[in-house]
């Protein structure tokens, strides 16, 4: 462990603290185990972490270091073996199924790797599709808005199949938003596109943090995604290893080279080749903020 992976003090406080933005999601203690015996595998090794209101913040680390992990027991797709989760201010782990799964439709997005859009409906069906399920109504301004800021308006009654895959992630990340959830969760949302669709979705991702004011919490090992991210932290062996604030790409391949150097492992799957030259550049005005070492 390094002198940037340092366990990460606590930058955003819990949730109702003054002068301290308010936090749509933590952990405390986390800790999941899978399997159990010789067999058993710590995939989470006591996360303590709170993930801001009106913050994009990506979760990086070497493959196998808990992120899948963490973010699965962050929206309740999974259970902790021990500690807390509190989303919205609604301690998780203490819901039945039933209210867990109602907390999941109606106050959490999810845009996944894979696009997930049913084949047979249009865009704008797709995007409608949660708060149709849930026989909930639309809000016609607000899906306005989401769906001029991802720029789908004359695509919004295709099918997927009429889509690019950059556009049909543009419609996931419209029906993760249209409910207006408290949260939203992006599991490598552009592991499956090009750099040029990436960087538009990657751009809206923070769009919609910045102007329509949404709370993304995104699992990336892609360094040029997670610099689109106010805040980046750091997991390795299923522990916070350290965080940076408003980084460049450069600043999170430096952190990266600096983990693995230190734990004596090749970057690997952390450390993709540069940029292409096509790609939308990533919010500029950036400076690296990294933790004081402990
Ligand atoms: P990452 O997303 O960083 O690649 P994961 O959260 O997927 O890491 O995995 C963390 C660790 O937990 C790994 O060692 C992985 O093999 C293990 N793991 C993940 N899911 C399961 C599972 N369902 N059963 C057993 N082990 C698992």
């Amino acid at each position: 462990m390094g002198s940037m992976t340092s366990p990460a003090p606590r930058t955003d406080a819990p949730t109702g603290t003054p002068d301290a933005p308010e936090a749509r999601a933590s952990a405390r203690d986390l800790v999941k185990v899978y399997g159990s015996g010789t067999t058993a595998v710590r995939a989470l090794d006591g996360v303590d972490v709170d993930f801001a209101r009106g913050r994009l913040t990506a979760i990086m680390g070497p493959s196998g270091s808990g992120k899948s992990t963490l973010m699965h027991c962050l929206a309740g797709l999974d259970s902790p073996t021990s500690g807390s989760v509190v989303i919205d201010g609604q301690e998780i782990s203490r819901l039945s199924q039933r209210r867990l799964t109602a907390l999941r439709r109606t106050r959490v997005g999810f845009v996944f790797q894979a696009y997930n859009l049913v084949p047979t409906l249009t865009a704008a069906e797709n995007i409608t599709l949660p708060l149709d399920i849930a026989r909930a109504p639309v809000d016609r301004a607000w899906f306005d808005e989401v769906v001029d800021s991802v720029g789908l308006r004359d695509r919004l009654h295709h099918r997927p199949s009429e889509l690019s895959g950059g556009q049909q992630q543009r419609v996931a990340c419209a029906r993760a938003l249209v409910s207006r959830p408290s949260i939203v969760f992006a599991d490598e949302p552009t592991g499956n596109l090009d750099s040029r669709s990436a960087g538009e979705v990657l751009a809206f991702l923070r769009r919609s943090v910045d102007e329509l004011g949404q709370t993304v919490v995104m699992v990336t090992h892609d360094p040029r995604a997670a610099s689109y991210a106010h805040r980046v932290v750091f997991l390795a062996d299923g522990r916070l290893a350290g965080e940076l604030h408003d980084p460049t790409q450069q600043d999170i391949l430096d952190a990266l080279a600096l983990a693995a150097d230190d734990d004596g492992q090749p970057a690997g799957s952390a450390a993709p080749g540069p940029a292409a030259p096509d790609v939308p550049a990533a919010p500029v005005g950036r400076h690296a903020a990294p933790v004081d070492p402990a």
